[in-house]
């Protein structure tokens, strides 16, 4: 009896006592002109070397993490809002996940392509038995009222969907400020791309991960350029500035990374040479 984790097909890390395996929930179309700090050619430029065939596409990963006894997700993907990804659930399940199976749920942030697939088409929580956990000051952002009237007409539809997740999870929704959120796994703010935006540490003796969210969305321009910030960013300065401080640290530490938007390879570690950041897929 090998079982279905023996053949499963999508990228999977050790880390202590997980497995963490990059689930693909497919892809998002953006575009380059969401770019700031450089302009819409270079960054096509940058993207076709890097041997993207459409270089707009931003792909979206999820991240299933068992051991411990636990069976728990990072993100949920976009679940086809907007057109948007949705193909976590399929993926799960050629992974030998059913969602009944998911215990816990980390997010890193409330933003549509992170939480969209955690309810179904009719707004239902698509996993029943999962406890949500996320950081005290995301949960706070979207649950207050001033900043829904401050956001933009597009904004607004993000808020909508993140207090549907909220209010469809709030039997089990649990907040946290920093440190340990399960055993093993410390919770590490990353302010700037949102409010609450968090990564999640696996420190294990052997190999030590860290899902940093949303640092990049198009890894080959904002790894080599880590000024581009991107539209998505609540305060582009200070994701800019989170995005270099954690360059430093994950490449003069060699840390293994997982990023939602790192692409299907999903695994990766940062190298630095003469000031400049490169990125080294982990396969
Ligand atoms: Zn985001
Ligand atoms: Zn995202």
């Amino acid at each position: 009896m090998t079982g279905s984790r023996a053949v499963c097909p999508f990228p999977s890390q050790q880390a202590g006592a997980y497995t963490v395996t990059a689930i693909s929930d497919g892809y998002l179309s953006a575009s380059l002109s969401l770019l700031s700090n450089i302009d819409a050619d270079e960054a096509d430029k940058m993207q076709h070397d890097a041997g993207a065939t459409d270089p707009a596409a931003v792909h979206i990963n999820c991240y299933l993490v068992r051991g411990a006894g636990r069976t728990i997700l990072i993100d949920g993907g976009a679940g086809g809002i907007k057109q948007w990804g949705g193909r976590l659930h399929a993926n799960l399940r050629l992974a030998g996940v059913e969602p009944g199976s998911v215990d816990t749920i980390l997010l890193t942030h409330a933003h549509p392509d992170h939480v969209g697939g955690l309810v179904d088409a009719e707004g239902q929580i698509a996993f029943p038995n999962a406890q949500v956990l996320l950081h005290q000051q995301e949960l706070a952002f979207w649950q207050d009222d001033a900043n829904l009237s401050r956001a933009t007409e597009r904004a607004r539809g993000n808020f909508l969907i993140a207090r549907q997740v909220f209010d469809g999870y709030r039997e089990t929704l649990t907040t946290f400020t920093d440190g340990q959120v399960l055993p093993g796994i410390q919770a590490m703010p990353l302010p700037g791309h949102t409010d609450g935006h968090t990564g999640y540490l696996f420190e294990s003796a052997n190999q030590s991960l860290l899902v940093w969210g949303d640092i990049v969305h198009f890894p080959h321009i904002q790894i080599e350029r880590p000024d581009v910030s991107i539209a998505f960013d609540q305060d582009p300065s200070l994701a800019a500035a989170t995005r270099s401080r954690l360059l430093d640290m994950v490449s003069s530490e060699e840390l293994l990374i997982a990023g939602m938007h790192l692409g299907e390879l999903g695994f990766a570690r940062i190298r630095q040479s003469r000031g400049r950041y490169g990125l080294d897929y982990e396969t």
